[in-house]
């Protein structure tokens, strides 16, 4: 039974699914990871990232995009790459 479809404006309430449960208590981690890896000015921990300080010289040679790629994923501009698999 599929709750999508709906007016995007109504939130539904529903059942939470077992594995959703899971994947958001994952995704809460990695977000506090992310948050405080980004206000550190480092990668986030691994397994996510590399866990490794970005120095403000490495950081001033991000691009915008990178920057931008940081400040949402948390990871150092190496494990992009590794992450999103660019090779
Ligand atoms: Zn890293």
């Amino acid at each position: 039974m599929s709750t999508r479809g709906q007016h995007p404006e109504v939130h539904t309430i529903g059942i939470p699914e077992p594995e959703a449960s899971a994947l958001k208590e994952f995704a809460t981690k990695t977000l506090q990871e992310r948050d405080e890896a980004v206000s550190n000015l480092r990668c986030a921990a691994e397994p996510i990232g590399c866990g490794k300080e970005i120095s403000p010289e490495e950081f001033a040679t991000y691009s915008p995009l990178d920057k931008k790629e940081y400040s949402m994923s948390g990871l150092c501009l190496p494990c992009q790459d590794n992450f999103f698999g660019s090779e």
